[in-house]
């Protein structure tokens, strides 16, 4: 028998989005009034079904059902959202885990062979303070808490103050990192807030794990001269080598099978009287696999230096921001999309382009696997954000299923 009700969680969803949304979306931004709320309502409902509920160092909120054996099953989510966002963003997972909590409390007659805990992340978004993965990043000891000090947000409250006011010490937060003891796989659902699975016409996706980011500034440097007098074989243009070397940066991309994106471009003096001394654009590069984003990262650095070499200028590279790629488990991996078959038929795998807290729970070492469902238009952080109700409640038993194989695994160990 099985009791799992994936309409109640779409109903839960709905109810939840009146209690905490506005006309502009919904407004559950962390460390505010409405985020408090949010949290109040969720940990009433693992209350009533049974599950001890605690808050950790990092404002991370646990609510666990004990079981017969320590190790840990851990499902994850945000119950967070950005300003005016959407309505699925974090809370599905959240809410798919109550759902599937609830199932496991009626199976076993509140006493599972596993211990099984529901995660709800504090400030995945990072809305307030520019730093996502706040509870997360703490837990699993990957946040940077030099840079997390200094932390403002455009009021200019610190972060660690904030924290204060929700009555935790900035200085403790990575004292979460306990509660991932006993924790032998994590498991999270989540809308794919791209439009891959839409493109493909299917529901549900098995994620391999999050891309690695390599993110650089590129100086190009020529010389100043007037617009005018200047004959053109004279010129040391640095936006001409910039200009020319773009495109060929988009066919390294496609040819390795990643993305990059060229996001900025800052020429100087900036005045069209003269010709462009320096020119600074700055470029995004993703992949799943290391060595084809350190092959992607090689081939742009020779691209550049061809380019400047040509149009008699210098080039500089600096590194903005980097992560690895972080790949997902694969007998995870496997489970996840036998779930999605058994559910819907048909499975795919795809990478994520968005971090998730399941990336930082990955890196912490626990075995971790997430579960993507379509997204309608590929949109989110948007109130329009949404996905037909057939879908959700098809990722409801799938990621219900997920949950079993995933408890069956790590008892059999
Ligand atoms: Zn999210």
């Amino acid at each position: 028998m099985n009791s799992l009700d994936a309409r109640r969680t779409i109903e839960e969803l709905k109810e939840l989005r009146r209690l905490t949304s506005d006309e502009h979306g919904a407004q559950r931004v962390a460390f505010t009034p409405t985020w408090v709320q949010a949290r109040a309502w969720l940990q009433e409902k693992a209350q009533s079904l049974g599950a001890e509920t605690h808050r950790d160092e990092a404002g991370n909120l646990w609510m666990t059902l004990r079981g017969d054996s320590e190790r840990a099953l851990l499902i994850g989510g945000h119950i967070d959202s950005v300003p005016n966002g959407g309505w699925l963003d974090g809370s599905l997972n959240t809410l798919a885990g109550l759902e599937i909590l609830r199932r496991i409390q009626a199976q076993y007659d509140g006493k599972p062979p596993l211990t099984v805990r529901l995660i709800d992340w504090a400030d995945e978004e990072g809305a307030r303070f520019g730093k996502s993965l706040f509870g997360s990043s703490a837990c699993s000891g990957n946040l940077e808490m030099e840079e997390a000090r200094g932390l403002t947000d455009k009021e200019g409250v610190r972060l660690p103050d904030a924290l204060r006011e929700q009555g935790l010490d900035f200085e403790r937060v990575k004292e979460s990192g306990r509660q991932l003891k006993n924790a032998a796989a994590y498991i999270e659902l989540h809308i794919e807030q791209g439009p891959v699975l839409l493109d493909l016409d299917l529901p549900l996706g098995a994620v391999l794990g999050t891309f690695g980011v390599q993110r650089h500034a590129i100086t190009f440097h020529g010389q100043a001269a007037h617009s005018g007098s200047t004959p053109m074989n004279r010129r040391r243009d640095a936006f001409l080598a910039a200009a020319k070397m773009s495109p060929e940066i988009y066919r390294i991309a496609e040819r390795n099978g990643g993305v990059c994106t060229i996001g900025s471009c800052l020429t100087k003096p900036g005045i069209v009287t003269s010709v462009v001394e320096e020119c600074r654009i700055a470029l995004d590069q993703r992949h799943l696999d290391p060595q084809a984003l350190a092959r992607m990262f090689e081939e742009a650095r020779e691209a550049s230096e061809r380019f400047a070499k040509e149009g008699n200028v210098t080039v500089a590279w600096e590194r903005l921001w980097q992560i690895e790629p972080i790949p997902f488990h694969a007998e995870l991996i496997d489970f996840c999309d036998q779930a999605i078959r058994e559910t819907c038929g048909q499975s795919h795998r795809l990478p994520s382009g968005p971090l998730h807290d399941a990336a930082e729970v990955a890196r912490a070492g626990v075995p971790t696997v997430m579960m993507f469902v379509q997204s309608l238009h590929g949109i989110s952080h948007n109130k329009i954000e949404d996905t037909k109700e057939e879908h959700l409640e098809m990722a409801v038993r799938a990621f219900d299923r997920l949950a079993s194989k995933t408890a069956n695994w790590v008892l059999a160990q």
